[in-house]
């Protein structure tokens, strides 16, 4: 089938994600189509394939500058002739830009939606087959959706002035039934498909925390997720500066993002996460619209937000390329009021009148009554997510902070015996960081430099650091490990023996293992199929550092070179030649072409050096 073909081509991927086909298939015949699909779930694609495939422009009306950005920055990258104007552009870089449009050189067009009724922009826009008009974000239409924009409203007037009328397609992710109800009427579509997929992110993890000291709890999962990137939401300004400082000084590599700093350092610390230079970014919710940053391992809300619309899509930017991500809030009661106060003094809502302030203000305060429920249910959270979304999910989803069974009596005598043979066989000399390190077969420098990499306890443990740290805690208090004051170094109590020699065995409260390490089971549980198996963690550092190379020569993010979850897909599957590497997710022809060479050299080579590897 053609759009398949096309699909690899031009986007390197094997097979439509629910709902595309659909979408492009009408699409293509000429039907209007309402899109509405979770964050993550591929809408571009849905209009970036019949782009390329009908003949004329498309324009995108998108309603963020960096949104575009990027969205063009990969389009170019697959090779698909695309181009943007806004308010960054000079008037004659937009006068080049016409003028290339005009002669047929771009199959897509991104504009904010202020731009459509410009007069220059009409008299190309009238002067030019327009094949498509795409509304992204269409919710921004309804006075009734969470971020309403006045300038929406314009859409289906300039489609009016058009010589011809393009086919429409329009695409959210968040739609209750009002909005839905409004887009279609406010965009005049006419006679559209409107489909709605699942709004069930599975590869996400959510969870609900009220913790006393909310740094600390943000430190515990920062120190457990180490070397991965998220993004961390706070309610206001100042709490986006108190934690970045804070986190700054811990030696935490983050930034900050919200609307009081100037453009310059905004558009800097934005920059500096999608590179990956500083992968943890602190923001208010001023920051992510748009922002199509693939490997976002995880998404902290510091503050609980305002809806449940505002938190899953905020959340939902997490794990865009399918790899397991998590989904932490922050609550507490405070986070309640501060919302309270902000329905109240409201800076940028304009009321019609008073009625429709008290309706709205209403509407606002049932939304965070919502919110505030999902923060305090101890139901299963996504099902919670899927029932406000208008879906009838199962019971209980088994995946999340509140389905994990928390603690359960585990026998954890072999795990004693094998820490307390990694502290005999390392001397009794560290401290229990390292001790975990090696007993997890960590790659970490400073293992090769002491050359613990040959002790027979190296990598003897599937077990996750946090929950070999709870084992550790337990068996200090239990008195069968002692520590140092200074440098908290571990060594055996004699009492130790008793467990070593297998006499005693011992038994504790052990957080569940929330996320099972091993690559068979995950594959077959479908969630996260993107796990780098075990012994090729450096091939997948390998093709990081080769992919950050090219990145950077070219200026460009490393995720739009290739996803981590393309390159974890090498790792599993090591192409040898040029067929076998357009076998992988995220390689289309043109990415083949630029980087296929120096993917596989990299590859033949990891595979030359680690015969036992395959
Ligand atoms: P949305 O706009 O719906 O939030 P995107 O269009 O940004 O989502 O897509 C999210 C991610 O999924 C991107 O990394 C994209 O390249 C990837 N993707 C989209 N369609 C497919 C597909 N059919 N197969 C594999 N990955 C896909
Ligand atoms: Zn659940």
């Amino acid at each position: 089938m053609i759009i398949h073909k096309a699909l690899k081509k031009h986007f390197g991927y094997d097979s439509f994600r629910n709902g595309q086909q659909e979408l492009i298939l009408d699409i293509l015949a000429s039907r209007d189509v309402l899109g509405i699909m979770p964050t993550g779930a591929g809408k571009s694609v849905c209009f970036q394939l019949p782009a390329v495939l009908q003949e004329g422009l498309t324009l995108v009306v998108s309603p963020l500058i960096s949104l575009m950005k990027d969205q063009v920055g990969a389009l170019t990258q697959s090779g698909i002739p695309a181009a943007y104007i806004n308010s960054t552009l000079t008037s004659r870089q937009i006068e080049i830009i016409l003028q290339n449009a005009k002669s047929g050189k771009y199959k897509l067009i991104y504009v904010a939606p202020e731009r459509l009724m410009a007069p220059d922009f009409l008299v190309f826009a009238r002067s030019t087959k327009i094949a498509m008009l795409t509304v992204d974000e269409a919710h921004c239409i309804s006075q009734w959706g969470h971020d309403f924009r006045p300038s929406y409203g314009q859409i289906s007037q300039f489609i009016g002035l058009l010589k011809a009328r393009p086919v429409l397609s329009a695409f959210t992710a968040t739609a209750t039934q009002q909005v839905k109800e409004d887009i279609i009427p406010l965009l005049s579509l006419q006679n559209p498909r409107v489909l709605v997929t699942g709004f069930d992110r599975q590869n996400l993890y959510f969870e609900v925390q009220a913790p006393k000291n909310k740094m600390q709890a943000l430190l515990v999962f920062l120190k457990a997720h180490q070397n991965q990137s998220g993004v961390i939401y706070c309610a206001t300004r100042k709490t986006v500066e108190e934690v970045c400082e804070a986190l700054c000084r811990l030696g935490f590599p983050a930034t900050r993002y919200h609307a009081g700093l100037p453009d310059e350092e905004r558009r800097r610390n934005q920059d500096d996460f999608l590179f990956d230079k500083l992968p943890l970014m602190v923001a208010t919710n001023a920051f992510g619209m748009g922002i199509d940053k693939s490997n976002v391992a995880f998404v902290i809300h510091y503050n609980m937000p305002k809806d449940m619309e505002s938190y899953y899509q905020e959340a939902g930017r997490a794990g865009r390329d399918g790899s397991q991500a998590a989904c932490l809030l922050l609550y507490s009661g405070q986070d309640v009021r501060t919302n309270q106060w902000l329905i109240e003094n409201a800076r940028d809502t304009s009321y019609a009148d008073e009625n429709m302030e008290q309706l709205l203000k209403e509407r606002d305060y049932q939304r965070l009554r919502e919110m505030t429920f999902y923060a305090t249910t101890n139901d299963c959270l996504r099902a919670y997510i899927l029932r406000y979304f208008g879906e009838n999910p199962a019971g209980y989803c088994g995946y999340c902070g509140n389905c994990d069974t928390k603690f359960e009596t585990a026998d954890i005598t072999e795990d004693a015996q094998k820490i307390m043979s990694c502290v005999l066989r390392m001397g009794e000399r560290f401290g229990a960081t390292l001790v975990i390190d090696v007993l997890r077969g960590s790659k970490n420098k400073r293992i090769y430099e002491l050359g613990l990499d040959s002790l027979s306890t190296y990598g003897i443990s599937q077990k996750s650091a946090h929950t070999l740290h709870a084992i550790i805690d337990f068996l200090l208090q239990q008195g069968y490990l002692d520590k140092s004051n200074e440098y908290s170094v571990l060594s055996l109590n004699p009492k130790a023996r008793e467990v070593l020699k297998g006499t005693v065995t011992l038994q504790m409260k052990l957080a569940k293992e929330k996320i099972t390490p091993a690559v068979e089971v995950e594959a077959a549980s479908g969630r996260g199929k993107n796990v780098v198996p075990k012994g090729r963690e450096e091939l997948f550092q390998r093709l990081k550092a080769l992919r950050l190379q090219i990145a950077s020569s070219q200026g460009l993010p490393a995720f739009v070179v290739f996803t981590d979850s393309s390159l974890t897909h090498m790792c599993i599957r090591l192409p040898k030649n040029s067929a076998e590497f357009l076998m992988i997710s995220g390689v289309g022809e043109s990415k083949l072409k630029r980087y296929g060479e120096r993917f596989l050299q990299e590859i033949n080579a990891f595979c030359r050096e680690n015969p036992a590897v395959e």
